[in-house]
């Protein structure tokens, strides 16, 4: 089956200032170890997406399926469970700046209740596999912003997520800094075999990197394909 079906999802807000119907019934299939891209123009749907897949908002209408789990409806613990599925990269890194880089990627294990021992030997090998392991006592604020993303994604990567979901996560950092971030996240899906979703605006990524690729537009997927299917011009 698939690792992430989402289908016919509608996400409508009502605040003071009316109604916004971000998504529209947008349908998207990512399979197991695929390194798929969603694209699209600013306002086409892609944080509502992104918040909808990792439960962060409650769809209007449709379905997510993670690996065959219906994830709408889900509730306290059950939530949890499968949101542990899923490791999140974000633009802005959301690192703790009280915390060193080796307690930020400790984070997840420690909620997690993993034995101290085992967490430090955990975060030791992650920082190592990201390329910084001189880096672990280091707080974000004297890290550069590639090396803020690497933690983050380290962290991301702590427990074990099937699918690790990124959202712009190069879109803070200069082109060289992007293509490494990148590299890693290739690497993330070479050496570990784990599903990416890379959401960003920006297409050469998706060109560099995606197997296959959704463009949203209007709060839908209005092409899905193979990279050098969507992206030839016509
Ligand atoms: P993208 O990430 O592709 O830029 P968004 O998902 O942020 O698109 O936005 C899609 C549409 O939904 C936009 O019209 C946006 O203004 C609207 N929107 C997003 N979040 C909210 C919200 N919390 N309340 C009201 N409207 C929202
Ligand atoms: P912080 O001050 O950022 O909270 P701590 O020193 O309390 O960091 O460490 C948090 C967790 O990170 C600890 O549980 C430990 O297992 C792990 N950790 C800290 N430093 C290292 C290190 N150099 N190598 C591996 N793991 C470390």
């Amino acid at each position: 089956e698939a690792m992430l079906e989402v289908r016919n999802l509608v996400k409508v807000y009502r605040g003071r200032r009316g109604v916004t119907t971000a998504l529209d019934g947008a349908s998207l299939e990512v399979g197991r170890g695929e390194f798929f891209g969603v694209v699209g123009a600013s306002g086409a749907g892609k944080s509502t997406l992104v918040k909808c897949i990792t439960l962060l908002e409650r769809p209007t209408a449709g379905s997510i399926r993670l690996g065959g789990v219906e994830l709408t409806g889900l509730r306290g613990r059950a939530l949890r469970q499968q949101r542990r599925r899923i490791g999140l990269v974000f633009q802005h890194f959301h690192l703790l700046w009280s915390r060193t880089a080796a307690g930020n990627v400790a984070l997840p294990l420690e909620i997690a209740g993993v034995p101290r021992e085992q967490i430090r030997r955990r975060v030791a090998e992650l920082l190592d596999w990201v390329g910084l392991a001189d880096k672990a006592g280091a707080y974000p604020s004297q890290l550069s912003g590639g090396q803020k993303q690497r933690v983050a994604i380290a962290r991301a990567l702590a427990t074990q997520p099937e699918l690790l979901l990124c959202d712009e996560p190069t879109s803070a950092l200069d082109a060289a800094t992007s293509r490494a971030v990148l590299e890693l996240l290739q690497r993330v899906h070479r050496e570990l075999g784990i599903t990416v979703l890379l959401i960003t605006h920006q297409l050469e990524l998706v060109e560099a990197a995606c197997q296959r690729v959704a463009v949203m537009d209007a709060g839908r997927v209005v092409e899905a394909g193979p990279v050098e299917q969507v992206f030839r011009n016509p």
